[in-house]
C-alpha cells in the first residue's frame, strides 16, 4: 500500500506534478485569485469568461489541485453544510430554499461545464445513497428524511428507501433501510481539477504554480517574488486559510482520510451489486463516504485524526496505520465481499470549518478582498456556485446569485488554542461513543444530539 503522495487519484494520473511557472516578479492583474482549487478556478473561469478583457492571474503556493479539490472523495453534491437554521437567519425559509435549489442547479451546471469543454473527469449523475446499518441508524435516517421534507425539500429530492428497494441497488453488511437522492454526481476529483485548469487557461487566465501569497492586504497579495497589485484578490485558501495573517481562527482545517481497494473481481462486484454507481454513505455520526469509482475500485472516506494542534496542515497526505485500519475494517464490515480486495493507497487532506459549520461567499468593495469557502466537506459543487456568486459580486451584477443567504456572511471566530484542540477532539471521540451505544442499544443516543447542540453542528 501507498501512502500520501497526494493521493490516488493524482497517481492514477501518472502522479501529480508542478509544471506551471512561478511569479517571476511584481504584476498587476484585474481579478487576482490566491488558491487553484475548485473556488479559485472556478472563478477564474466564471469571471474570464463573463469578461475576456480583464486580466485574471491565479497564485497558487503548490500545484492546481494540492489541496482537498485533488483529494477528495468525488462526491459533486447537491447538499451543503451547515444548520438550516443559520441560513434562515439571513434569508428565511424562502432563502434556505432558494439556496438549497441554486445548489441542486449546481451539479448539473458542473456536468454541463464538463461536457462543454470536454473534460473526461468520469462525471456520472448517479444520485446518493445513505445506507442504515442497525436500527439506530434506520431511526435516525426516518427523522433525517422527514425533517428535509419539513423543510420543504420533495420525495423526488430525497425519499426513504425500504430493506428490499434498496438491496436491489446494492448489498450492504447490517443494512436496516436506506435514503436516496438524485442531486449527487460523481466525479474524478484530480481529473475535473486539472481538466478546468486546462479550461481556464485557454481563455486566457494565467495560472502560477510554487507561488506562494504571505499576506493579502486591500488590492494586494505579497509574494516571494513581488506584489500582484489588482482591483480584486481572491481568497480561495480553505483548509490553509489560517496561514494567513489575520486569519488564524477564520477556519479550521479538519483533516479527512480515505483508502482505496484494488480494482474488485467481477465475483465480487455481482455479489455487492451497485451498478449504478451512487455515491454512499452510512447513517452513522462519524460517518464514512464511498465511491464506486470508474475502474472499478472502492475508495471509502472518514474522519480519521480529525485535526491538528494550533492548525498546522500536513504535506502530502501520509496517512496513520490506525486511521487506514479502522477504514478498511468499515469497508469489510459493509461490504464482506470486498474483504480479500488489497488496499492500494491511502491519503488524506484538510478541508475548511467555520466555527457555525456554515459556507460563506463575501466581497468587500472597499478593499476589494473577496473570498469564498467554509465548505466542511462539501466544497466540490459549493465551489463552483461561489465562482459564479464571485463573478457577479466583482463585476457588480445584480443577480439572483448574490441575493443567496450565504453572501455576505460572516462566522464567528474559532476559540484560541489549546481550547480548540481540546473541543474539536472531544467532539469526534463523542460521536464515536454515541455510534458504539447506539449499535449496542439499537436505539438514537441522546448524547449524540447533545454533542450536536454543543457543537452547533446540526
Ligand atoms: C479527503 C477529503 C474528502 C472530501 N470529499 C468531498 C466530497 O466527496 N465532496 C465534496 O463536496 N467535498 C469533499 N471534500 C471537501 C472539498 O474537497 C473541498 O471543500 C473543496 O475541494 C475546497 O476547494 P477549495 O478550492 O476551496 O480549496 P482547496 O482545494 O484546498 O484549494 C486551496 C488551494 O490554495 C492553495 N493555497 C493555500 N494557501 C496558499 C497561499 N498562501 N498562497 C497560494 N496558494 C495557497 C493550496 O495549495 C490549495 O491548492 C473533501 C475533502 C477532503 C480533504
Amino acid at each position: 500500500m501507498r501512502t500520501g503522495e497526494l493521493g490516488y487519484w493524482w497517481r492514477s494520473l501518472g502522479g501529480a506534478v508542478a509544471s506551471r511557472a512561478p511569479l517571476a516578479g511584481p504584476a498587476e492583474a484585474d481579478v487576482a485569485i490566491v488558491g487553484g482549487g475548485f473556488t479559485g478556478l472556478w472563478t477564474a473561469y466564471y469571471v474570464k469568461r463573463a469578461q475576456p478583457q480583464l486580466r485574471v492571474v491565479v497564485l497558487e503556493r503548490e500545484m492546481v489541485g494540492f489541496g482537498a479539490s485533488g483529494r477528495n472523495g468525488g462526491w459533486v453534491s447537491g447538499f451543503f453544510s451547515g444548520p438550516a437554521r443559520v441560513y434562515e437567519r439571513r434569508g428565511g425559509r424562502d432563502g434556505y430554499l432558494a439556496l438549497q435549489r441554486a445548489m441542486f442547479d449546481t451539479v448539473r451546471e458542473v456536468g454541463a461545464v464538463v461536457a462543454e469543454h470536454g473534460i473526461e473527469a468520469d462525471f456520472l449523475s448517479a444520485g446518493q445513497l445513505t445506507v442504515a446499518i442497525g436500527e439506530a441508524q434506520a431511526s435516525l435516517l426516518r427523522r433525517y428524511v422527514s425533517e428535509a421534507h419539513e423543510l420543504g425539500l420533495s420525495e423526488h429530492d430525497l425519499r426513504e428507501l425500504g430493506r428490499e428497494e434498496l438491496a436491489e441497488r446494492l448489498v450492504v453488511g447490517g443494512a436496516r433501510s436506506g435514503a436516496f437522492t438524485p442531486h449527487v454526481a460523481r466525479v474524478h476529483p484530480a481529473k475535473l481539477v486539472s481538466g478546468l485548469a486546462r479550461a481556464v487557461e485557454n481563455l486566457g487566465v494565467v495560472i502560477h504554480e510554487r507561488t506562494p501569497v504571505q499576506e493579502i492586504r486591500a488590492h494586494e497579495a505579497l509574494t516571494p517574488a513581488g506584489t500582484v497589485r489588482a482591483r480584486w484578490v481572491v481568497r480561495a485558501t480553505e483548509g490553509y486559510t489560517a496561514q494567513l495573517r489575520g486569519l488564524r481562527r477564520a477556519l479550521v482545517p479538519m483533516n479527512s482520510s480515505m483508502i482505496v481497494t484494488e480494482p474488485l473481481s467481477p465475483t465480487a462486484w455481482r455479489e455487492i451489486g451497485w451498478a449504478g454507481a451512487e455515491l454512499l454513505s452510512d447513517g452513522a455520526h462519524a460517518y464514512v463516504y464511498l465511491q464506486r469509482t470508474a475502474d472499478g475500485r472502492i475508495a471509502i472516506g472518514g474522519r480519521g485524526k480529525p485535526y491538528r494542534f494550533a492548525s498546522r496542515t500536513d504535506g502530502s497526505g501520509a496517512t496513520s496505520q490506525a486511521t487506514v485500519e479502522r477504514l478498511r475494517a468499515k469497508l469489510r464490515t459493509m461490504f464482506p465481499a470486498a474483504a480479500g480486495a488489497a488496499v492500494e493507497h491511502a491519503w488524506s487532506g484538510v478541508l475548511g470549518v467555520p466555527r457555525d459549520w456554515c459556507m460563506s461567499v463575501a466581497a468587500d468593495p472597499a478593499s476589494g478582498i473577496a473570498w469564498a469557502g467554509g465548505y466542511v466537506g462539501e466544497g466540490v459543487a459549493a465551489a463552483n456556485l461561489a465562482g459564479r456568486t464571485l463573478r457577479d459580486l466583482l463585476l457588480g451584477e445584480p443577480s439572483e446569485l448574490v441575493a443567496l443567504p450565504w453572501v455576505g456572511r460572516r462566522s464567528p471566530r474559532w476559540e484560541p488554542e489549546p481550547l480548540r484542540w481540546g473541543e474539536i477532539h472531544a467532539v469526534y471521540a463523542l460521536y464515536r461513543q454515541a455510534d458504539r451505544m447506539e449499535a449496542a442499544s439499537g436505539r438514537p443516543s441522546r448524547l449524540a444530539r447533545a454533542i450536536d447542540a454543543a457543537s452547533g453542528r446540526v
